[in-house]
């Protein structure tokens, strides 16, 4: 046996997989559907305008060297980052944050730091997460031995949201156990709470010392507009609710492959001494994974948060990625109603962000993909940003046959 490890193969992520055989697909019908990542018209990576322009300016800009970040990352990024999300009502003085991986590197970050240490001491190791969640959410908690327990979120048979399912699962959780909230753009679902539900599940969270463990990969995505967004991690805030946030622009700038994010955690009643203390321990355990993290996506991210002028930009790019997911929401449903495709088709429209829950089940699925070239993940879940105006009367089409 030349395997001295012994250990066995590992099935290759599900999602990476599917988009990999979209690749090597030569159809000249083929749609990619699969991964959260935005595209144009043309169904090509869109460099955001705003991106382009900072990245020249930062070429240009002699200060711009290649050094070494400090191991909890850009100072200046971190601050701007913490703001974005958390507004302006926080004492950043008191909140810790380590720049990450990305919005993955942060829920690893997060699951870590977890692992060692409780809050208020508690000895519970179970953190909750929606039923579904983004797979890598089971992925990261189980790799690191956190106790995952499943509250219900999706309604399979309303398509909506199970907020009694959820709030009554939550209710009989115990102080000290970890609650994984998506903070907008729920991923897979598109769906999300209610502004009253969401007060409902902060009162409660706070009453029952349950930890909010906010995951925000999609500000900007939800409803075009960056505070609009941010609304459910800022009002847990103003509520004095101890929370972390996980934060990702890989959605949001288009800076996917540049790793740019952020762990923030935020403690109601911290001091200056309590950052210091919570930096310190995340401080260890970013030096002992990757030393310092990648300081290019930051530095646009820095650059475009602390310019005026490109920040209006930016939020006007934000605007036009989530306008074409819109159009895409309204001709997906309006072509299946045209077609009289059976069932009800509302929740395209209803749901918001990045991705559609279709509802379709995992035969129509495989159908789509073998048969039609269509590439969804096997759930039914659909990204929006596939479609546009040349494929998605061939999409309607191609669900209607399956639907049938
Ligand atoms: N969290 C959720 C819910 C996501 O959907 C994603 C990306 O798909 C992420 C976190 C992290 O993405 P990234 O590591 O690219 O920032």
């Amino acid at each position: 046996n030349s395997n001295v490890f012994n250990c066995p193969l590992n099935p290759p992520d599900a999602l990476f997989a599917l988009a990999g055989r979209y690749k090597d697909d030569d159809s000249a019908h083929k749609v990619d559907m699969s991964i959260g990542a935005y595209r144009t018209n043309e169904a090509k990576p869109w460099i955001l305008p705003v991106v382009h322009k900072t990245e020249e300016l930062l070429v240009n800009d002699p200060s711009v060297t290649h050094e070494y970040l400090p191991i909890l990352g850009n100072p200046e990024f971190r601050k701007v980052a913490a703001k974005l999300i958390l507004g302006d009502k926080v004492d950043l003085n008191t909140v810790a944050t380590v720049q990450t991986l990305s919005g993955t590197g942060a829920n690893h970050m997060a699951a870590v730091f977890l692992r060692r240490y409780t809050p208020w001491g508690k000895k519970s190791n179970t953190i909750y997460v929606s039923d579904p969640t983004w797979a890598n959410h089971h992925t990261i908690f189980s790799y690191v031995e956190l106790d995952i327990k499943k509250y219900p979120y999706w309604d399979a048979k309303t398509k909506a949201l199970d907020f009694e399912g959820m709030y009554s699962t939550l209710k009989k959780a115990s102080a000290g156990d970890i609650v994984l909230l998506h903070a907008c753009a729920h991923n897979p679902t598109g769906v999300d709470p209610t502004r009253e539900q969401w007060e409902k599940l902060a009162s409660l969270i706070k009453e029952k010392e349950l930890f909010p463990f906010f995951d925000c990969a999609y500000q900007g995505f939800a409803s075009g507009d960056l505070d609009n967004d941010a609304w459910a991690v800022r009002m847990f805030i103003d509520r004095k609710i101890d929370m972390l946030v996980c934060q990702s622009f890989a959605k949001n700038m288009g800076l996917y492959g540049e790793r740019a994010g952020a762990l923030h955690i935020v403690l109601s009643d911290a001091t200056p001494e309590t950052k210091a203390a919570i930096e310190s321990q995340l401080a260890t355990q970013s030096r002992a994974e990757i030393s310092n993290p990648p300081a290019f996506g930051a530095r646009i991210a820095t650059k475009i948060l602390t310019t005026p002028s490109l920040f209006d930009e930016w939020r006007r790019d934000i605007k036009t990625m989530a306008e074409r997911i819109l159009d895409m929401r309204a001709e997906l449903k309006g072509e299946l109603v045209r077609l009289g495709t059976p069932g009800n088709w509302d929740h395209l429209t209803s749901q918001i962000g990045m991705f559609s829950f279709t509802g379709l089940d995992p035969k129509q699925v495989d159908r789509l993909v073998t048969e039609f070239h269509i590439y969804l993940a096997a759930n039914g879940r659909i990204s929006m940003a596939g479609l546009n105006k040349n494929n998605v009367k061939y999409v309607a089409k191609s669900i209607d046959t399956v639907v049938r």
